[in-house]
């Protein structure tokens, strides 16, 4: 079979219907990651997996205690919010669950009746104008809850009421944004919309009095895990692909993530749907495992838990599907196929590129020479701003891809809601996981075999080439600090080694897969060699700019953390002042400087030292990234006992 054939079969398999209609079901459910709306959702997922024809399905427990670890996660503690209403001299402003988003994850409840609070504004608490003790405190400057939060609880405050999205441009009517208090926060919050926060700073001048009344439910939750599994058909080699998707956020968090939650879903129908039509059953194939749970420590549990105890195969590949089906056009973002991190040998970017561009055309060009779309996608480096980052990290170390939606102006907030969820655009998304683990299964066809290792070398020689002067988009021009930047020309020959590693590592890769005939790759091999050579000779000669570079010869810096990196755990072992220059860090480029980060835990293997870890990040990332980003890091990772440079360093 034709890999554009099978990737057809899926398309038209697939039913987008059935997966909105997923999307709608699990949009009902406040998904805390231990609550009770998160229980149900697992309870649907887990029946409609069934009723998908996969097999094995369960619901797996954990107890949502706060305390228990896997690796350096801990375990979410249990929070199911059932009211909450905020009114000022008797006139009801804010009310949950009417209001999504409107309370803060985490919040404290009030006494059984609702409790009478003063009116403070968070400016003349600031200036020693007003005291917070017993109060509700109105952010009318724009600050973050994690900044407000702890001094606001350390002074007696009862409540924050803050608008995360006051600098948000192009807000959607009514929409507030996700607050999320620590948990066991004595401290409410709530999210409120700008009109909600004048109201309530007009209310402070005038001496009113807010009355709060917030209700949760004493029963403790557990956290669940739905997993469900597709045996190989015939015998079975005794390995597994995974899929993931979140199951948690707030109501209604349809594109994230009950979006991706309803393609998974929508896969297993698939999947299941064409085993039984599959040819030739004769030949051993890997078995998929699909998991759905909270983010981060869902599948931290599974790793831990599961795969630990020897109940499940560690993964060898996964694909997470994180925001499968955002309407592009309203919510701003393509596709993204997101590649795992580039120390891992892996075909998968090739193949999911490859069935992104099969996907059935919606048109044609004037004259038809060429497949027409108004969708879009995009293949990015690896960030880890999801499930994949741990599938890809110790101990599985699973070739992974990320497929997704970014930037979404919907996310995270109230606005999130169904209607926003192009069941087309889920279903494209979806497709490319499920023929990517179709073909992966069936690379026992040679024809196929053959198609999976022409996708790949033709990849690998695009991302060699990718680095030649004329392919290259530059960065933009920049002033002042030491910089190590991948895209500067000057740096060019760097980045094609470094990305020539990258090309002949998937040529390998796709090695492993059954059908696949390595008398085809050893020519590609060669070839890809010598492109990047030939590439080399094009490269501006790399240009001596300075001194040699102080921090080379410095000794190997070696990983002191077990399992998967944990930015959040390695920011608590952090002291107080190297936290907060990570959490300033975070809040001036959230995404780039979490991948930064993520990419220099990442390079810390034994080996290389700073300088050169340092390089892989950035050339890995793709990220420019300054001496005064790098160093400090390397730092805090040493001070907190996360790293150890050299023999000495990092004693205590
Ligand atoms: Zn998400």
């Amino acid at each position: 079979m034709k890999l554009a054939e099978l990737v057809t079969a899926i398309y038209e398999a697939f039913d987008a219907d059935l997966a909105l209609a997923d999307v709608h079901a699990i949009c009902e459910h406040d998904r805390y990651q231990a609550s009770a709306g998160i229980m149900a959702a697992a309870a649907y997922v887990a029946d409609q997996a069934r009723a998908a024809g996969l097999s094995d399905v369960a619901v797996l427990t954990f107890p949502a205690d706060g305390a228990r670890r896997w690796w350096t996660y801990r375990a979410p503690q249990s929070w199911t919010p059932v009211k909450a209403t905020l009114s000022v001299d008797g006139t009801l402003l804010v009310s949950y669950p009417d209001q999504p988003y409107s309370l803060a994850a985490y919040s404290a409840p009030t006494p059984p009746g609702g409790r009478s609070l003063a009116l403070v504004r968070y400016s003349a608490v600031r200036a020693g104008a007003a005291d917070p003790r017993g109060a509700l405190v109105v952010a009318d400057e724009p600050v973050p809850l994690g900044v407000v939060a702890g001094p606001m609880a350390a002074a007696g405050a009862a409540a924050v009421a803050l608008d995360p999205l006051s600098e948000v441009p192009h807000r959607l009517p009514d929409q507030v944004g996700r607050l999320e208090l620590a948990a066991g926060s004595e401290l409410a919050a709530f999210s409120v919309t700008q009109a909600q926060l004048s109201q309530l700073a007009s209310a402070a001048d005038a001496g009113a009095m807010a009355q709060a009344d917030i209700e949760l439910d004493p029963a403790a939750s557990a956290m669940p895990v739905v997993t469900a599994r597709l045996p190989a058909s015939g015998p079975d080699d005794g390995t597994e692909v995974l899929l993931s998707a979140h199951l948690c956020h707030p109501r209604p968090g349809a594109n994230d993530n009950a979006s991706g939650v309803a393609a998974l879903l929508g896969i297993g129908r698939t999947l299941a749907a064409l085993r039984q039509a599959s040819v030739d059953v004769s030949r051993p194939a890997t078995g998929v495992c699909f998991v759905w749970g909270p983010e981060f420590v869902g599948t931290v549990a599974y790793l831990h838990e599961v795969v630990g105890s020897g109940q499940a195969p560690a993964p060898w590949l996964a694909i997470n599907i994180d925001m499968a089906g955002p309407d592009v056009a309203r919510c701003g973002g393509p596709l993204v196929i997101e590649r795992g991190p580039d120390d891992i040998g892996s075909f998968l970017p090739a193949l999911a590129t490859r069935v992104a561009a099969l996907l059935p055309p919606a048109s044609r060009s004037y004259s038809g020479a060429v497949p027409c779309d108004p969708w879009t996608w995009r293949e990015t480096p690896f960030a880890g701003g999801s499930d994949h980052a741990l599938l890809a990290d110790q101990p599985a170390g699973a070739q992974v891809i990320g497929l997704g939606h970014w930037p979404d102006r919907a996310n995270h907030s109230s606005a999130d809601t169904p209607d926003l969820v192009d069941p087309e655009e889920l279903k494209r998304t979806a497709v490319i996981a499920a023929a990517c683990v179709a073909a992966v299964r069936d690379s026992g066809d040679r024809e196929l075999a053959a198609d999976l290792a022409e996708a790949t070398i033709g990849w690998a020689a695009q991302h060699v080439l990718a680095v030649l002067p004329g392919a290259r988009v530059p960065s933009p021009p920049r002033v002042g600090e030491p910089v190590l930047d991948p895209l500067d020309e000057l740096n060019a020959a760097r980045w094609l080694r470094h990305r020539g590693s990258v090309a002949l590592g998937a040529v390998a890769a796709v090695a492993a897969l059954r059908g696949v005939d390595p008398g085809w790759l050893r020519p590609a091999r060669d070839w890809i060699t010598s492109l990047i050579e030939i590439t080399a000779t094009r490269l501006p000669p790399p240009v001596q700019t300075g001194p040699r570079d102080p921090r080379a010869d410095q000794p190997p810096v070696t990983r002191c953390w077990e399992g998967p990196s944990n930015l959040r755990a390695l920011a608590g072992d952090a002291c107080p002042a190297d936290r907060e220059w990570l959490n300033e860090r975070l809040a001036q480029d959230r995404g780039g400087n979490y991948a930064r980060a993520l990419a220099l835990m990442r390079a810390v293997n034994g080996k290389r030292d700073r300088a050169e870890l340092s390089w892989w990040a950035a050339l890995s990332s793709e990220l420019p990234i300054t001496l005064s980003f790098a160093d400090p890091f390397c730092d805090l990772m040493d001070r907190a006992g996360w790293a150890r440079t050299g023999s000495q360093a990092g004693q205590p």
